[in-house]
């Protein structure tokens, strides 16, 4: 295989979290021909975007891991974007309203990249990324082939889409915008970056986003806030004090300090309210006993 490949690759350098062990071989592919070679060849690669919304093991991860941050091609014809997997969405959003285009403006606030918002369906302020999506290439894991999906058949929901289901790796795919004034398009985006400034913690507070999704009809920042839990502490991880769905990674925190904070978020919800939230950080790699009974706990609901 041709493509770039570096043993024993340090993850917590690439994660919006800081945390994580190493991957035994990281490949980055710069072609899709390179980025197919690597899935018809590897056995159960992970697929890594942006990596701003797993928690990566400290103990590392056994598989092969590909970071698809040098598949970053995109191409623009009248007001469809195709784009590749591992652009990056604020900078594909910037460039939408460069050339006054609407539909990516909540895109602006968030370090993801198309593969893992298009896993994630990624939303903000009243916008999805199912909104715009047309069709994509996705190398499909059982036919070993590549395969064009439309928008039903990638099974859009909140926080979620057919990709979850573990078939299909995406390649790129295709958005529909609208033609509106960039004067409009920049307005949006200026609200929505205001809005973010207080109320989610900047990167330089390390940290994943929303920790649990919304439980129907109602908020999880709401219930956890109502719950008591902000500034809540465990090793080097902590529940952020602007927001309590978030948790900053203060101080050289492991997959275990966030798991156990993760828990207790859980557990004070669930005495307080009877209801059981749903993590939306994925936990990727190895897991300790430890970690694996306290997942356990929060997504099989012992
Ligand atoms: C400060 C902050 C704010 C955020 N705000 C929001 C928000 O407002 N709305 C929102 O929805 N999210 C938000 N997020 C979460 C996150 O940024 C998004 O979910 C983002 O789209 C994830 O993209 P990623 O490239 O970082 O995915 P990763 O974390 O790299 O991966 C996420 C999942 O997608 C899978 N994946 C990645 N690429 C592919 C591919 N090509 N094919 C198949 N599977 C793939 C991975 O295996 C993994 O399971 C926020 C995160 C942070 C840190």
């Amino acid at each position: 295989m041709t493509c770039e490949v570096i043993e024993n690759y340090e993850l917590k350098r690439h994660t919006s979290f800081k945390i994580g062990g190493c991957a035994k071989r990281a490949f980055f592919p710069v072609s899709t021909e390179e980025f197919e070679e690597l899935l018809q060849n590897l056995e159960n690669p992970l697929i890594l975007g942006n990596c701003s919304n797993v928690l990566i093991s400290s103990l590392g991860i056994e598989n092969d891991v590909i970071i698809t941050s040098k598949m970053d091609k995109f191409e623009v014809i009248n007001n469809t974007i195709t784009a590749q997997c591992g652009v990056k969405v604020p900078m594909l959003a910037r460039e939408a309203e460069h050339r006054s285009l609407s539909g990516f403006e909540f895109m602006i606030g968030f370090p993801g990249s198309i593969g893992g918002a298009v896993y994630m369906n990624a939303s903000a302020h009243s916008q999805a990324i199912s909104d715009t999506f047309k069709s994509c290439r996705a190398f499909d894991l059982k036919e070993k082939k590549i395969v064009e999906l439309n928008k039903d058949e990638m099974k859009f929901a909140y926080r979620s889409s057919v990709l979850q289901e573990g078939r299909y790796i995406l390649l790129d795919a295709k958005f529909e915008l609208l033609p509106v004034s960039k004067e409009e398009i920049s307005a949006i985006m200026k609200r929505n970056l205001e809005f973010r400034k207080y109320k989610q913690p900047s990167l330089a507070m390390p940290n994943a986003g929303s920790i649990f999704r919304n439980p129907p009809n109602d908020s999880a920042g709401r219930l956890l806030e109502k719950a008591g839990v902000k500034g809540l502490k465990h090793g080097g991880a902590q529940v952020w004090l602007g927001h309590a769905n978030f948790i900053v990674n203060i101080e050289n925190a492991t997959s275990t300090d966030v798991s156990q904070l993760m828990n207790k978020m859980y557990n004070e919800v669930k005495e307080k309210y009877t209801i059981e939230l749903m993590p939306e950080v994925k936990f990727v790699g190895i897991k300790s006993k430890e970690e694996e009974e306290l997942w356990d706990t929060m997504l099989n609901k012992k």
